[in-house]
Formats: C-alpha cells, structure tokens, sequence
C-alpha cells in the first residue's frame, strides 16, 4: 500500500462531500495494477466480473455500459439517443435542469415541468402534463436524488404514470442514489437508469454507467444522429465481446470490480438500510439543533421526499454565517462537507451522507459541525 495522504488531506473517514466522495484505501489500492490492453482477454475477464455485480446493483438483467467519462455524459446519451420527438424534463433542482440544458445544446426539443428547488415532482402533477397531449412527448427525464437539494424523487410511482402512456420512454438519472436508495431497474419498469462513479458508489471519478431496456435500444435505433462517443449500440455491441467502444479507464475499472465486490459482500439492502440510518440521524440531529438553539436550521427538502444520500440544510441566518464560511470552519477542524448548490450556495450547506461512510464517523462529523454552527 502506498502510503500518500500529505500533510493537509484530511484523515479517512472524514471527507463527507455529496461528491465525489470517500473512497476506502483498499479501493484506491485496486487501481494501483499493471495497465492492461482494452482489446485482450484480461478485459473481458475484468468487465464480465464487473457486469455480475453491476446487474444486481441496477435489478436489471440488461448490460450495463460502463462509459469512460464522468454521469453528465451518459446523461447526454440519454437525450442524443432516446427521443425523436420531444422530451419532458422533471426539474427540481440543478442536476435535474441539466437534462433540460443537454436537450438545449444539441438542438433537442424539451420542455421543463418544474417545482421549487427543494419539492419534489409529484407523478400526479407529471400525468396531468401526459395527458393533455398524449403524442406530444417521447421521453421523460428525472432525477431521482437530486444532489444540490438532497431531494428523491418517487421514481417508482413516477414510471408507473409514464407506464399508462404508449410510447413514451422514462431516463432516471440516479448519480446519487444508486447503492444508496432502493432502486430496480426492470421491476419498475424504467427505461434507462445512469449513475456515476464518484457518489454513493465510492469509486474515484471518472466513469459513467448507465444500462437500457430492449425498448430504449429500440427507439436509438430509430435515431439517425446519435452523436459518436456515447452512441449507445455502440455500447451494447462492444459489450457483446465483453469490451467498450474506445479505449476506457481501466485503472478505474479495477477499482470499480473491487468495490462492487464489497458493495455485494455488505448486501445491497443492508446498504440501502445504512444509509437510511445516517439520514435519519441527520434529519433529528437538524431537529434538535434548530430546537436547542431556537433558530431556523431547517432541511430543504419536505419529509417523505429525503434522500438516503444527502441532506442539504438551510442556515438561519447566512448572512451572518452563509454556506461557505460553514465549509471553511469546518475544514480548519480536519471535516469536509459542501456549501450548498448554485443559486442555494450561501443559505445551504449539504452533507454527503453516503459511499461506506458508518454512523459512527458521521456522530464525529455531526458534533464537529455542531459546535461551528453553535458559536
Ligand atoms: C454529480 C451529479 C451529476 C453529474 O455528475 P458528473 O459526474 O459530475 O458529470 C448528475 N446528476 C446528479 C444527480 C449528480 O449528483
């Protein structure tokens, strides 16, 4: 083992960014082995080990691409490859806006159906939109935890509106959540399911992975111009002979085996259920410190609607104290965490509760943050 950390990275256990985030020495240790060719069979060996733990990850049965580039690519694969038509954006925070942003800016047509950064989009509010033109749209796009909020999406009820329309595909992005929320793929029914490499799943940054229906690959199949990089039967073919289309982070993918092996070894449930935990801890710790300080710290995203992942906190009074001067204090304590997001930058702070973070660093983070946001 290579021993690095210099003088000013923080101690493990302590980098609580919604990402990238935390990524135990072992698995950092895995990407520290000889380079391999991307056309030999040690690949093939290597990305049919990954799709093993990949499929049970997604609950699918379908291939998952494991793409070199970070989760905003495979997004953009979503809107380059699944609509001919005209796409619907759920939208209720950045991450989410960025589907409608990629639609812009490769001359996609796309409309947004937005709620208040925070809320969460309701599958009533999505099918009164349905309905009122039903051949109007193709696809929908949403964001299952959105990471500049700590919103999840009721991504399950959400498919099953889409489901009661023909033709029209659903795209989840779920950077935040997969590994960490309960998610599956074909049981839902969704279409085509993109996470990345560097959020829940504890793996350094720098790989997509995203996975399609029979129907999604259809419907690309009927789209003339893909785009070229993240074509995705171009995917799907190359994953036919176990490899990628071009040549991809192998380095990363030997970290990604390793720490899919250990995600399978916790078991995906009792994952789902750790990270649950650290939410609801966070959640009454916000509780009482708005109660024993009698000032309005409160959570951005309403009750119901919390991701396992993350929870953006909103400051009383950022004035006084916004969300980077929080971020400073705590780091000069040894702590990361995140001010919060765009137009949310300095009245939140977000806390990445997710990756293999345990109650017990958290408690020690928690007490940390406590006492900066106290004095
Ligand atoms: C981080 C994130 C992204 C963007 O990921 P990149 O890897 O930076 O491209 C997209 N969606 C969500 C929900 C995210 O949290």
């Amino acid at each position: 083992m290579i021993e690095n950390r210099s003088k000013t990275t923080l101690e493990y256990g302590r980098f609580f960014l919604p990402g990238p985030t935390e990524v135990r020495p072992e698995t950092l240790a895995a990407m520290t082995q000889p380079v391999i060719g991307h056309r030999s069979e040690e690949i093939q060996a290597l990305i049919g080990a990954a799709q093993s733990g990949l499929k049970h990850l997604f609950g699918t049965k379908r291939p998952v691409y494991i793409s070199t580039s970070s989760a905003t690519g495979m997004m953009e694969a979503a809107i380059t490859n699944l609509s001919r038509k005209r796409i619907l954006c759920l939208v209720c925070g950045a991450f989410s806006g960025r589907f409608h942003a990629i639609a812009e800016a490769t001359g996609r047509k796309a409309d947004r159906l937005a709620v208040e950064w925070g809320e969460a989009n309701l599958p009533e509010d999505l099918r009164e939109v349905l309905a009122a033109d039903p051949d109007r749209y193709d696809l929908v796009t949403v964001v299952h935890s959105e990471t500049s909020t700590g919103t999840l999406n009721p991504v399950r009820e959400i498919a099953a509106v889409v489901a009661e329309f023909d033709d029209i595909l659903l795209a989840v992005d779920t950077v935040s959540s997969m590994g960490a929320a309960p998610l599956r793929m074909d049981e839902w029914g969704l279409d085509y399911v993109l996470t990345g490499s560097q959020k829940a799943l504890a793996v350094p940054p720098g790989i997509s992975l995203a996975a399609a229906s029979e129907r999604a690959l259809a419907r690309a199949g009927e789209i003339e111009h893909r785009g070229f990089y993240f074509d995705l039967l171009k995917f799907e073919k190359s994953l036919g002979r176990l490899m990628t289309p071009n040549t991809p982070a192998v380095s990363l993918m030997f970290a990604l085996r390793h720490q899919l092996e250990h995600m399978v070894e916790e078991g995906l449930e009792v994952r789902w259920r750790r990270h649950q935990q650290m939410a609801d801890h966070t959640h009454l710790w916000v509780a009482s410190l708005a109660g024993e300080t009698s000032r309005h710290f409160e959570i951005v995203a309403p009750p119901g609607y919390r991701s396992p992942a993350v929870t953006a906190v909103r400051l009383p009074d950022p004035e006084e104290m916004s969300g980077p001067e929080v971020v400073s204090r705590l780091r000069e304590r040894g702590y990361a965490i995140a001010a919060g997001y765009g137009k949310l930058k300095q009245e939140t702070v977000r806390i990445g509760h997710m990756g293999d973070h345990t109650m017990e660093k958290l408690e020690d983070l928690l007490d940390e943050l406590g006492e900066v946001l106290i004095t």
